[in-house]
């Protein structure tokens, strides 16, 4: 789960990590309060939107950057008023772009140079990684690809956690000196307390920067927490933005289901997480393209089967259905019997190719051989696959 900026930055100043003051608001009314806050102009104003590339993103009304310096109160207002409502299109966003329904108001800081710092877990060698350069401001990407080498990395012992002679490491590898080098490697293991302390996935500051008055402020923060530990953060899971989240994928887990939207037409009902990865593989594979990845899980009922058809039909892109299904835990009879109730429930139209093995898969088959309904039977995973694909170039 993905935090605003303006989240982010509450919890970085719970663990005294150094940010600009801001205030988060939703509405015009507040610009004023927002901006009187701020001890002195300029105010910078900044859309919130789970994505970045806001500062260089575009608004589809035409109106350029997400991120805007304002000279005085009036300024602000204005902007703020262009932005709010407004729909902000960035590298991240897609084409269909993020609508701005938060906008955070605060303080225009004078930039020396600008850092990257980064603590993410590296799944490789099962270990925290501190992720710093001295190319920030700009994606971190490209300079990745680039300039590899002013990229980096320094592992954290998973028990010890990043040790202060690490974080001066990193400092030092930033070219900073005294005092500076002091704030940096003070920085970077308050960072870690807070990644570690609050089972986060990835903390990033891009730009992480240093200011005219000698100053090392975050200027952007990004915190993604790690959705397996919400549990344990009530406190996280209250910053839940359902604004920011594909309403198909909230639906499917608040049914004990597994979806993630894709931009395909061949819409995918798999059980478990592994044939569902190959079922798109084999979709691929025959020259389609998934609509979805789609795990109803090894225990599905009938009706978390038909849940999950209402939701994979939501998507109009949808040509042709693929359910593919091994019966282990479930029975296929009993999966058979939830298809031919949802389809018949929600008066299907779209050709649907079904796939049933495994346990009582005999049954499952003559169930639906019988149900009356307009579906492919297939007896093999590559034969169901060529099938769908078909279907869904010619419907
Ligand atoms: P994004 O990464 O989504 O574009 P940022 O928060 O990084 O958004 O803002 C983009 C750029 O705007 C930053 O790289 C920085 O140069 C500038 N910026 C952001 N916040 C401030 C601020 N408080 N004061 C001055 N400049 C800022
Ligand atoms: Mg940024």
């Amino acid at each position: 789960m993905n935090l605003h900026e303006y989240q982010s930055k509450e919890l970085f100043a719970q663990y005294q990590i150094p940010v600009a003051a801001g205030t988060a608001i939703k509405s015009l009314d507040e610009v004023a309060n927002a901006v009187a806050k701020i001890a002195e102009a300029p105010y910078v104003v900044k859309s919130q939107i789970h994505a970045g590339g806001r500062g260089k993103g575009t608004f589809t009304d035409g109106f350029k950057g997400g991120v805007k310096l304002a000279k005085t109160a009036d300024e602000a207002k204005e902007l703020s008023q262009k932005m709010l409502g407004n729909t902000l299109v960035t590298k991240q966003t897609g084409p269909e772009g993020r609508k701005v329904q938060t906008l955070y108001i605060t303080a225009g800081v004078d930039i020396e140079k600008e850092f990257y710092a980064a603590i993410t877990l590296n799944r490789a060698t099962s270990a925290p990684v501190l992720i710093v350069s001295s190319e920030g401001g700009v994606e971190i990407e490209e300079v990745a690809h680039k300039n590899p080498k002013a990229i980096v990395r320094v592992e954290a012992d998973p028990v010890l956690g990043l040790r202060p002679f690490q974080a001066r490491l990193a400092a030092a590898e930033l070219g900073l000196k005294g005092d500076l080098a002091k704030q940096a490697a003070d920085f970077f293991l308050k960072l870690y307390k807070l990644w570690y302390e609050k089972d986060l996935a990835m903390i990033e500051v891009n730009p992480l920067v240093v200011t005219k008055g000698g100053k090392l402020v975050a200027l952007d923060a990004k915190v993604s927490v790690e959705d397996n530990a919400l549990y344990r953060h009530p406190e996280l899971a209250a910053l839940r933005d359902l604004n920011e989240e594909d309403p198909k994928e909230t639906e499917a887990t608040e049914n004990g289901l597994n979806y993630v939207a894709l931009d395909g037409n061949i819409a995918c009902m798999v059980n478990g997480a592994g044939l569902a990865m190959s079922t798109m593989d084999i979709i691929s594979y025959y020259g389609g393209k998934p609509a979805n990845f789609l795990d109803v899980g090894g225990g599905a009922n009938e009706k978390q089967v038909e849940t999950a058809f209402r939701i994979i039909l939501k998507d109009k892109n949808v040509k042709a259905i693929f359910v593919n299904i091994f019966g282990g835990i479930m029975k296929c009879d009993t999966i058979a019997t939830g298809i031919i109730n949802a389809a018949r429930n929600i008066d299907l139209k779209l050709p649907l190719v079904v796939r049933l093995e495994g346990t009582n898969f005999e049954l499952g088959r003559k169930l639906l051989a019988e149900s009356g309904l307009k579906l492919v039977a297939a007896n093999s995973f590559t034969e169901a696959a060529q099938k769908v694909v078909e279907l869904a170039k010619t419907s």
